[in-house]
């Protein structure tokens, strides 16, 4: 060894992959990290401040006393896809075999990432709605798919709805199309995509052969009586859909990373290769929990929007009397916001400021596009917070000055 030394003393070579130079670390959870620096309020990351609910936390030390200990079935535990299974029909009428067509992953996160390895080649493009969550943009360059954005335009008063324009869908497919990346209820626009809009990316679908993947996480937290569909309850769409859900956003337990994708047999068998080699499973007894989850009543699911629906009308008011155009979320725990009243150059000096002098962190909007300059004047907002959080925000917000 000693030999090898002092024969071989040279420059460790950069051994860093292409890849990993195409994005940076994530911005959401960055904004996280400064919030503690400096003792902010944390309207930035996405996760609930208040107690989960006390069924599956006691349903998790259960599983944990009685000894589930070990690694569940490496694509999920049968008690978790079986109650899977059954709620999806329950909800959107789509029949799942949980046997053949479910893989749990360790958070949605994993099952999105793992669903494009396993579907995606190099060259394949990927279509994605921008702004879109920013884990799509690195997931796209890790599976080697290229993403083809399209925009979803603000509407011109804040309280109308995100539209994009159908000829510029259109134009996204050619015959490198492999699939489509869809997130709805979305973050960060808090849009809800309608039957018709659905209909059309179906259509489309169908036309260029492409494969939804669709990320439904928020489907519960719903607002203004807004309905989520999922894609793979249209008609001509069950073959051709992978379901991505989880527990985090509609149990809060954002923590736990227990998530799911649903897709045909043939998909999920590659999806479910890919997940064993990356990760071998979610926590085990977490995923009885998750069992014990999706048996909770219909009034946990109203109760759940409810809350939601309130923590949303206190922030929003707060945001506008502290000068910020807030366009207002159908679904999903996010408020999308413009800040050009407040004349910063750009989101990111902006929510330095935010975060360091005011004391409110948030996410800057460039995050959410691939040109910085398209999210440059938006700043996004998360309210899954007590509403003593959002209190505390809105009396720091207060201080801010419009120009
Ligand atoms: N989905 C959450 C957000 O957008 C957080 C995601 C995460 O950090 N994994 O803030």
């Amino acid at each position: 060894m000693t030999d090898v030394i002092s024969r071989v003393s040279r420059q460790p070579k950069h051994f860093l992959s292409d890849k990993v130079s195409h994005f940076t670390e994530s911005v959401i959870r960055e904004m996280t990290r400064q919030a503690m620096l400096y003792g902010a309020v944390n309207l930035a990351q996405g996760f609930p401040d208040f107690p989960a609910p006390a069924e599956i936390k006691a349903a998790a030390r259960a599983a944990i006393d009685a000894d589930v200990n070990q690694y569940a079935i490496t694509w999920g535990a049968k008690s978790l896809r079986n109650a899977i299974a059954r709620q999806m029909g329950l909800w959107q009428g789509i029949d799942v075999d949980p046997e053949k067509e479910i893989t749990v992953c360790c958070g949605s996160t994993e099952a999105m990432i793992s669903t494009l390895l396993a579907v995606c080649n190099a060259g394949d493009e990927a279509v994605i709605f921008e702004p879109f969550y920013e884990n799509y943009g690195p997931d796209s360059i890790l599976s080697g798919a290229k993403p083809r954005f399209v925009k979803l335009r603000p509407p011109a008063s804040g309280n109308g709805e995100w539209t994009f324009d159908e000829k510029e869908l259109r134009a996204a497919f050619d015959r490198h199309t492999k699939a489509i990346i869809l997130n709805t209820p979305n973050n960060p626009t808090g849009k809800v995509f309608t039957r018709a809009e659905l209909e059309l990316i179906r259509d489309l679908c169908l036309e260029f052969d492409v494969l939804a993947i669709t990320d439904e996480i928020y489907e519960h937290i719903l607002y203004d009586g807004t309905q989520h569909i999922s894609m793979a309850s249209l008609e001509g769409m069950r073959e051709r859909t992978v379901t991505i859900n989880g527990m985090s956003k509609t149990y809060s337990v954002t923590g736990w990373r227990v998530g799911w994708a649903v897709a045909p047999e043939t998909i999920t068998n590659a999806i479910r290769k890919v997940h064993d080699f990356l990760t071998v499973g979610a926590p085990a007894p977490l995923q009885e929990a998750g069992a014990a989850a999706l048996s909770l009543p219909a009034e946990y699911y109203a109760k759940l929007a409810r809350g939601y629906r309130e923590r949303r009308d206190r922030l929003i008011p707060a945001l506008e009397n502290a000068g910020f155009k807030c366009f207002h979320p159908r679904g999903a725990y996010y408020v999308m916001t413009d800040i050009s009243r407040f004349g910063f150059p750009d989101d990111v000096s902006f929510t330095k400021y935010l975060v360091k002098e005011i004391g409110v962190a948030a996410v800057p909007g460039s995050s959410f596009y691939r040109n910085a300059r398209d999210g440059s004047q938006q700043v996004r907002f998360a309210f899954c917070k007590k509403l003593e959080t959002l209190d505390a925000a809105a009396e720091k917000l207060a201080r801010l000055q419009p120009r």
